[in-house]
């Protein structure tokens, strides 16, 4: 029997530039990789850009990158940029570097432009000068992006989902999918949360006439950082935490908080809250008991740490928890170094389900692609077993809150009100 799936945590448009880009991750060398760009090149027009990604120089017997030099030649001149798998580093060809207005002299806050011997850009970018050089890349036109988007609601078609929810959804995202409905081009339910900023916008847009199976669902907001950069707001210090912010990072005041719960109250909407951290969790529970906003189906998204005087307040409160578990299986190492103190508060799913949250209803799984890939089968795996596949079972994190599979899939069960 083919399982009916929801995804309630994607980024479409983003999934679909993913997609689109030539993927490194099965190159072991620095020729194979440029081997790979001189046959993407091939295939683009002449000045089109070539994105890349996935590349693991760390696992190649020569671990350096190519140079610039290599990669002007590969790419026949255009603009190339080649991300490193875990998107903290990129290589960029000189027309790329050039069009981004990064050159010897540039300095870039947290961020490194290496130079090579002769004192030019190697072509190596690490942190914000790979962000830099990302954000200088031309956005697709509309129907680029028509295209892309329709590449990714395929891609999510064929893992199983005829509902997807999209938590940073841009305020033309709308537009474009009901289109694709309307043309029959695929088939499935949509709930989107723009960010807080962009509601105004994309509730204007859905008055000027959505698809009936897309809506604007309500404002999305980030009140912590993440995990993997110690920057998730935790009620205790990191064993490992950075010097100047040992227990992470609180993104929003309180103040900021409220008011993100008000703008989209005043829309009739809930907001659904990026809180990794325990603190960051209890941030936004106090912010909506304190403003009335229970039972408004305001959700927390990944709430990865939960506090124990907090599991309860979910159901009490009538809160969501939009969580992801896939990312257990790959943060169990970073998670035993970063606190190994509280490894009982990861991901508590089965005390969420005894306080009374339902699965599929107040309880929902998503993957967060693409940050992750969207297979269901890897957050099932996480919440059965809570370890990755061919790891001993004293390996598991937090075993204790295992649910069986008939649950988890559950999870993934699309809504009934929808
Ligand atoms: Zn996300």
């Amino acid at each position: 029997m083919k399982r009916v799936l929801r995804e309630a945590h994607a980024h479409i448009f983003q999934l679909g530039r993913s997609l689109s880009m030539l993927e490194l991750g099965g190159c072991g060398s620095a020729e194979q990789m440029l081997d790979a760009i001189a046959d993407r090149a091939k295939t683009l027009g002449e000045d089109e850009w070539l994105l890349a990604q996935g590349a693991r120089p760390q696992g190649w017997d020569n671990p350096s990158w190519p140079g610039r030099a290599q990669l002007d030649q590969a790419g026949g001149g255009r603009p190339v940029v080649a991300w490193c798998f875990d998107y903290h580093a990129m290589v960029a060809s000189s027309s790329a570097l050039t069009h981004a207005r990064i050159d010897a002299s540039t300095t870039i806050e947290s961020g490194v432009v290496e130079l090579d011997e002769a004192g030019e850009p190697s072509g190596l970018l690490l942190e914000h000068a790979a962000l830099r050089m990302w954000n200088s890349v031309p956005e697709p036109d509309d129907a680029q992006r028509r295209e892309l988007v329709l590449a990714a609601c395929r891609h999510l078609i064929g893992l199983g989902f005829s509902e997807v929810h999209d938590l940073k959804a841009q305020p033309w995202l709308g537009t474009v999918l009901s289109e694709l409905l309307a043309a029959g081009e695929i088939d499935m339910r949509f709930e989107l949360f723009p960010l807080v900023p962009d509601l105004k916008a994309s509730i204007e847009a859905q008055r000027a006439g959505f698809d009936e199976r897309v809506r604007i669902a309500g404002g999305k907001c980030f009140v912590d950082g993440t995990l993997n950069s110690r920057t998730a707001w935790m009620l205790h210090p990191y064993a490992d935490g950075r010097p100047e912010h040992p227990s992470g990072v609180a993104m929003m005041t309180t103040k900021q908080i409220d008011n993100a719960l008000l703008a989209c109250k005043e829309h009739g909407l809930p907001l659904a809250s990026h809180a990794i951290g325990d603190a960051a969790v209890r941030a936004v529970l106090d912010a909506i008991e304190r403003n009335g906003c229970e039972r408004t189906r305001c959700r927390i998204e990944h709430a990865e740490l939960i506090d124990a005087a907090d599991l309860r307040r979910f159901v009490e409160l009538g809160v969501i928890a939009s969580l992801q578990p896939c990312h257990l299986l790959a943060d169990m190492e970073a998670l035993r170094r970063a606190v190994p103190d509280r490894l009982d508060r990861v991901l508590p799913i089965r005390s969420l389900l005894k306080s009374g949250l339902a699965p599929g209803v107040d309880l929902l799984f998503g993957s967060d692609v693409p940050i992750v890939r969207a297979d269901a089968e890897d957050s099932i795996q996480a919440a059965i077993h809570r370890r990755r596949a061919g790891m001993s079972e004293s390996e598991s994190i937090n075993p204790g809150e295992a649910i069986d599979e008939e649950t988890a899939w559950a999870c993934f069960a699309p809504g009934s009100e929808s």
